[in-house]
């Protein structure tokens, strides 16, 4: 029995002659064993020790241990095995105890040795049983890592391009309504090769991330994706097209207004940016190569500046 040092064993009985003869049949053992001797004193143990394990008589002066399970599994906060140990010896007192979630029943009065070997095998498989447990949870929470890296850009934090293939359809159909739109927005920096050939890739690599933190929190409900390098999608949801261009000409100005610092010196970025409604006909792929069109429009007619598809400057 390695490992068990700590396991605690409750024994719930008002016969102090039945807890004596549980200690002495697990005195051997590496396990701690406390004794209530009626309900109330159960459900305070419980709470107090956290046992692995619980004997339950069914007769108790305060309670019925049939009905007393349930308060006893509400003050339980590891999922202790609970073993019947009664008097109630019929089939359908038997049935009655397993089907309440017990895991064992023995009858009194009890041999010591099968008491004991009844109590160790399930202690062994409160062990496991704690594993599996723990195993499950890391499991649980490396997959939620996973998934939320799996999404995000590692150096800005913002939703990656699988956003887009995945999640960003059904937030975009959920979000629908009426005349309001979904307007995507491809948002590019200006000339920021000359920016890194200036500053240094480091400094290029802040400006990224200064101008991540502008888009979100201008973008507050809703999405904006590191859609490649230099290059950002901001998904507006349920907006007019007027709120949409103010959005994008709030972002446009106070990304030209921020000030970078780096190591000797200090610069500012502008960026361009081309708006399209998106629409369910023409697909997802075909709604952000609009937004893209705009932006080339927005590039070519001067750059710092916020264009929908189709509006010629
Ligand atoms: P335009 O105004 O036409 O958009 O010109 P531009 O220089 O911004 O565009 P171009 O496509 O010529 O260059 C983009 C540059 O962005 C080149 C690339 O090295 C840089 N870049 C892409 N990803 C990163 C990054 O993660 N960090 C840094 N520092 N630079 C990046
Ligand atoms: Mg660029
Ligand atoms: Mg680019």
């Amino acid at each position: 029995m390695d490992n068990e040092t700590n396991q605690i064993v409750l024994v719930v009985d008002d016969s102090i002659l039945i807890c004596k003869q549980v200690q002495a049949a697990l005195k051997e053992k590496p396990v701690f064993v406390c004794e209530a001797h009626d309900g109330q004193q159960a459900v305070e143990l419980i709470q107090q020790y956290q046992p692995d394990l619980i004997l339950l008589d069914v007769v108790l002066p305060d309670a019925d241990g049939y009905e007393l399970i349930e308060k006893l599994k509400e003050a339980d906060q590891n999922d202790a095995m609970i073993i019947f140990l009664t008097s109630k010896d019929k089939d359908d007192d038997v049935v009655r105890g397993f089907s309440l979630g017990a895991c064992d029943y023995i009858k009194k009065p009890f041999v010591q040795a099968e008491l004991r070997s009844r109590v160790c095998a399930h202690l062994k498989m409160k062990i496991q049983k704690d594993e599996l447990n723990r195993q499950n949870k890391e499991l649980k929470s490396n997959m939620e890592k996973l998934n939320y890296m799996a999404f995000r850009d590692g150096l800005t934090g913002l939703y990656n391009r699988r956003y887009v293939v995945g999640d960003l359809m059904e937030d975009i159909h959920r979000k629908e309504s009426g005349e309001r739109k979904n307007v995507l927005i491809l948002a590019d920096i200006d000339d920021f090769k000359v920016i890194n050939d200036t500053y240094g890739h480091d400094a290029g690599d802040m400006a990224l991330v200064c101008i991540a933190n502008i888009l979100e929190a201008n973008c507050r409900g809703h999405k904006v994706v590191r859609w490649g390098g230099e290059e950002f999608l901001i998904v507006l949801f349920n907006v007019t097209t007027q709120e949409a261009y103010q959005v994008s000409e709030a972002i446009r100005r106070e990304v030209e207004n921020f000030r970078i610092f780096h190591d000797d010196g200090e610069f500012s970025c502008t960026i361009t940016l081309g708006l399209h409604a998106y629409k369910e006909k023409e697909g997802i792929e075909e709604s952000i190569n609009c937004a893209d069109k705009a932006l080339y429009q927005g590039k070519r007619s001067g750059k710092n500046r916020s264009i929908w598809y189709g509006c010629e400057e």
